[in-house]
């Protein structure tokens, strides 16, 4: 299991880092090209094309 410390990415078109805290926290960026959500339990991420966000997110390797 993959635990999520930081869920953020940051938009290319407008330079905005935005950031998920909470399960439910969808934030879009202010140009609206991309978005996160998903907070501490998932990485999701909307976007109108593939590239035009850079993963800024930080996972640990749970230990047992
Ligand atoms: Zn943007």
């Amino acid at each position: 299991m993959e635990k999520i410390i930081y869920n953020a990415i940051r938009c290319k078109r407008c330079n905005q880092i935005i950031e998920s805290r909470t399960c439910h926290d969808f934030v879009v960026c202010r140009c609206g090209a991309c978005a996160v959500d998903g907070g501490k339990d998932y990485l999701r991420r909307l976007f109108r094309e593939q590239d035009c966000y850079e993963e800024l997110s930080i996972t640990e390797k749970e230990k047992r």
